[in-house]
């Protein structure tokens, strides 16, 4: 029985940059940025394009909010819609912005000051007016982000580091793995352990297997991956995500047919879709 209370919704499936228009209308074309509802608590993951849109959403709920936002990392297709969030500018608003891959005393407070910074960005964070607290913890390590939540992180294969995530909440559970790259007949160890029985797998699909010879080392991975790694850890079903900019609807529906029939129940993310766990 799915538990009433814990679903995920994508407000953003892409992966590198935003693309709007015609090709890209029915998946969308926002970049990573995934709502997770476990009972009254809010976690965010990834603050991509398309968490302008759940913002607007939130804010016109106009109800206190108190809720975290983990990143996979700060590369900028992941972080590109933070300055634009409105829940961060309403100070009856508490926000905790969590990162799992920085080294080297790198704070996520001064990625953020330094991307939202002049000549790259007009005003600076202090413009949020929410209490707003920035945290870093290590990939690895398990957190627990309100009651019931257990959130286990693993560190993923990627250019600059990057963590997967994995929450469970009522008996079952949801994993969030972006971005990260795979070596070919080598499953991620790290990625197996994390998955291992979850109901509900996200996957960098950024690439096909076909393509992905053009792509070693670019830190992506493949939908059939996804389903290799889900078939050995014993997870249920995958979400394909993170869609190459240049995967148009046509594509990503020829995606979908080979995914449900590879492993049924899967699906391909895309904006605005709801998946009840
Ligand atoms: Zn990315
Ligand atoms: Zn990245």
């Amino acid at each position: 029985m799915p538990s009433p209370d814990f679903m995920v919704r994508f407000w953003g499936v892409r992966g590198s940059i935003a693309c709007s228009g015609p090709r890209t209308v029915r998946y969308g074309g926002n970049t990573s940025s995934v709502e997770v509802r476990c009972g009254e608590r809010m976690l965010l993951f990834d603050g991509g394009t398309g968490l302008r849109y759940l913002g607007n959403a939130l804010a016109q709920d106009g109800q206190p909010i108190d809720a975290d936002l983990f990143l996979t990392h700060t590369h900028f297709d992941h972080v590109a819609g933070l300055p634009f969030f409105r829940p961060f500018f309403d100070p009856k608003n508490r926000w905790r912005l969590w990162a799992g891959h920085l080294a080297d005393g790198m704070t996520l407070r001064r990625v953020l000051g330094e991307f939202m910074m002049a000549p790259l960005f007009p005003v600076p964070p202090q413009v949020f007016r929410a209490r707003m607290e920035y945290r870093e913890f290590k990939a690895g390590e398990t957190l627990a982000p309100g009651p019931g939540i257990r959130l286990r992180t693993a560190t993923l294969n990627h250019p600059d580091g990057a963590t997967g995530y994995r929450i469970e909440y009522g008996g079952r559970s949801v994993c969030y793995l972006t971005d990260t790259e795979h070596v070919p007949g080598a499953p991620d160890r790290n990625i197996l352990e994390l998955i291992a029985g979850a109901d509900l797998v996200i996957y960098d699909s950024m690439y096909t297997d076909s393509e992905y010879n053009g792509y070693v080392g670019w830190g992506h991975s493949t939908w059939q991956e996804g389903v290799r790694l889900c078939r050995a850890a014993g997870a249920k079903r995958l979400a394909v995500f993170h869609h190459d900019p240049e995967h148009d609807d046509d594509m990503l529906d020829g995606i979908a047919r080979e995914v449900e029939k590879e492993m049924p129940g899967s699906v391909v993310a895309k904006d605005g879709l709801i998946i009840r766990l």
